[in-house]
């Protein structure tokens, strides 16, 4: 027997470490230190490992074809509830933690993933239906909820049944018993939480609110990016930033999230800046200085022409 289908590979641990580091850089407003740290967690070693275990884990079950194990039941006799109730969900994540129950490995919850692509969509990448086009630590450490005892089985949607895993544990098991895969039932060990890892929610406050105005609705005081501030003005970029009713509103940028008030003398418009959403702000240096905020480093630095 053994404790996972795959055993993890060291790389899974360095791209776990520089996706926490890229979440506190966000965090400390280090927006590019983020985004290269994002890119640096998409391991192609890490992609491999996980991609490669489908075909392989399927086809060596279907050659094992363990006798007296499969005990598909009839529909009718399963539990009702496939999907795993909220408070259930709550429960298995407070007793097990950010960590596969099965091979031991870092999870994160799929929403911070989503919040990751919004902050930064072009170093972490997810296209649903192309698994080439996800981001390989987000992959790879994707928190799931696995029945240990498969739902076809007769396996309930309740906490005792439930365990926290990672995507190739959970995938990967599919619909076979842990019998047919030689796995050891996780429930026979204690979880084990990872001091200190907070499945990288700190990034969950950061999220951009998905309700945003519709575009006809939006205040005409807008500056084109193209337009050149006026003398004393100057132009700075806030990751994650929108326009709401009349307002720039920012994620948390040392501790805060923040707001201007659009008027003559603040400008504003959204806009994608090197990969990354966010918002334009045309004012004085002096309405930053005010919020404690450290102008030059929100300074958009000025690119050569045609660029
Ligand atoms: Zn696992």
């Amino acid at each position: 027997m053994r404790r996972c289908i795959k055993e993890p590979i060291p790389e899974i641990f360095a791209a776990w470490d520089a996706m926490k580091e890229a979440v506190d850089a966000h965090v400390h407003g280090d927006f590019a230190r983020a985004e290269a740290l994002f890119r640096q967690a998409d391991v192609r070693e890490v992609w491999d490992w996980l991609n490669s275990a489908w075909v392989g884990v399927i086809k060596n079950v279907v050659e094992m074809k363990p006798a007296g194990d499969s005990k598909v039941i009839a529909k009718s006799e399963r539990d009702p509830d496939r999907n795993i109730a909220p408070h259930v969900r709550a429960a298995v994540l407070e007793r097990d933690g950010y960590r596969c129950r099965y091979c031991g490995i870092p999870v994160v919850h799929p929403d911070i993933r989503k919040i990751a692509v919004q902050l930064y969509p072009s170093s972490v990448g997810w296209d649903n239906r192309d698994p080439s086009k996800q981001h390989a630590g987000f992959q790879c450490l994707w928190l799931q909820f696995d029945h240990v005892e498969p739902h076809s089985h007769g396996g309930r949607s309740s906490v005792e049944n439930v365990v926290i895993s990672c995507a190739l544990c959970n995938f990967g098991k599919d619909r076979f018993t842990l019998r047919q895969l030689h796995v050891e039932d996780p429930r026979l060990r204690e979880p084990e939480h990872i001091i200190g890892y907070d499945g990288l929610e700190r990034l969950r406050t950061f999220a951009i609110p998905a309700a945003r105005p519709p575009k006809a609705k939006k205040q005409p005081v807008v500056l084109p990016v193209s337009v050149q501030p006026a003398a004393g003005v100057e132009r700075y970029f806030f990751p994650g930033g929108w326009i709401s009713s009349g307002y720039v509103l920012t994620p948390e940028i040392q501790g805060k999230s923040r707001w201007f008030k659009l008027s003559d003398e603040v400008q504003a418009e959204e806009a994608v800046r090197d990969g990354i959403n966010g918002c334009f702000v045309v004012c004085h240096p002096e309405l930053l200085a005010r919020r404690g905020l450290d102008a030059d480093q929100l300074l958009d630095v000025p690119r050569p022409e045609g660029k």
